[in-house]
């Protein structure tokens, strides 16, 4: 098979291990065994904020400080393969750093691209974590319009895990259809792949409000609803340990496939 991957962390997060070299070696061990090839491979490790005083979840990524090295570190480990290898971030939305997303991580440290992984929903002084609040329906409308101004704001290639908000039992609804009918016009408009989450297939599953055991995402009834609208899907790991850099991807491929949903190989 053709694989490709956009989306993977480091042990710089705090929540995954290895580092780019590990994560490579283990592609390149996992296209030999398997005999498939890798068309594209990308690191979005979850980008650091500023020290600006907001509870930007610090817990979970790479400060300010540790990110040039993160990127020379993706950069000399790609030598090591015959395959394209691209330096990113996955970041959630925040419209007050929008210099931030340009002008330091493309800008400065010289990203190559920027993943939108919109965990958040940012709440009086807290930032929500969405699956945990998206059966409020007011909540969930306010992520889904923070989620339309991240993707109409031009600086994200691949729109991570669209589903994610599935995760601790929400079903497809009225609400839902709604708002996934302007985030997927959004997404095909501007060009923006949706993504198939290999790591959600590799996570727990869950018994959701129907009581049907099942992936926290993806998730089919969504994946259903996406396939109408002629978006571009990307399958990807997200990969948390490095024996999933690739393994994660061909999963979310197996899931595409068998929904009927042809994803793009690479993104260049
Ligand atoms: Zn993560
Ligand atoms: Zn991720």
């Amino acid at each position: 098979m053709e694989l490709s991957s956009y989306h993977t962390h480091t042990k710089l997060c705090k929540h995954a291990n290895g580092m780019p070299l590990d994560y490579l070696q283990e592609a390149k061990d996992f296209l030999q065994k398997e005999n498939h090839t890798c068309l594209g491979f990308g690191f979005s490790d979850h980008c650091p904020y500023p020290n600006d005083g907001t509870d930007n979840w610090p817990e979970v990524r790479m400060t300010p400080e540790e990110a040039p090295n993160y990127i020379k570190t993706v950069r000399e480990a790609s030598k090591t393969v015959d395959f394209p290898v691209l330096a990113g971030f996955e970041c959630e939305w925040d419209s007050v750093y929008k210099s931030w997303y340009k002008d330091f991580l493309l800008g400065e440290l010289g990203a190559d691209y920027l993943v939108l992984g919109s965990h958040w929903i940012p709440h009086e002084k807290e930032r929500l974590y969405l699956p945990n609040e998206a059966k409020n329906t007011k909540l969930f409308i306010k992520w889904a319009n923070l989620t339309l101004e991240a993707l109409d704001s031009g600086f994200f290639k691949i729109f991570a895990h669209p589903d994610l908000c599935f995760g601790g039992g929400l079903v497809w609804s009225k609400e839902t259809e709604s708002a996934f009918t302007d985030i997927l016009s959004l997404c095909k408009d501007k060009n923006i792949p949706i993504e198939v989450n290999g790591y959600g297939i590799l996570k727990n599953q869950i018994t959701d409000d129907k009581g049907i055991l099942r992936y926290q995402y993806p998730y089919e009834d969504f994946w259903h609803f996406a396939k109408s609208f002629g978006v571009k899907v990307v399958c990807n790991s997200d990969a948390h340990h490095p024996e999933d850099a690739l393994y994660g991807a061909f999963l979310a491929l197996e899931y595409a496939n068998k929904l009927g949903i042809e994803p793009i190989s690479h993104l260049h």
